[in-house]
């Protein structure tokens, strides 16, 4: 299967792996958007939060708990960041592996938009 992201999951390429574990991979973002920019992404392959069920209970949890070690990872804990994911056409979800992204490191652009 063609997915940049299951191939990093299995280290199939290079990029800097910041955690990796039982349910989820860390990793940064190839384009940042930020001076912190890490994705976060469930190891088995799911399109996106659409793709969740109750059965996923644990990996959801781990998802969103993996967000407060990555933030710790790279400093920014105390100094906040901002949490994404994009689900579907109307977000314009480019890669088809559910990620969470995770932005910090300086202070960004009031609002959503
Ligand atoms: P989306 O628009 O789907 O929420 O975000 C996809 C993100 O994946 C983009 O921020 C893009 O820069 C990043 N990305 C795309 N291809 C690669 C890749 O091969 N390696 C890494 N590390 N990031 C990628
Ligand atoms: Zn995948």
């Amino acid at each position: 299967m063609e997915c940049i992201f299951c191939k990093i999951v299995d280290g199939k390429t290079e990029g800097e792996v910041l955690l990796q574990d039982k349910y989820v991979c860390a990793f940064r973002d190839i384009n940042p958007a930020a001076p912190s920019h890490i994705l976060i992404v469930p190891n088995e392959h799911l399109t996106s939060i659409e793709a969740l069920s109750p059965d996923k209970i644990k990996l959801a949890g781990r998802l969103l708990l993996a967000v407060k070690d990555v933030a710790r990872l790279e400093g920014i804990s105390q100094t906040g960041y901002r949490v994404i994911t994009n689900t579907g056409a109307d977000s314009h979800q480019e890669v088809q592996h559910l990620h969470i992204h995770v932005l910090g490191g300086a202070p960004m652009k009031h609002g959503l938009g």
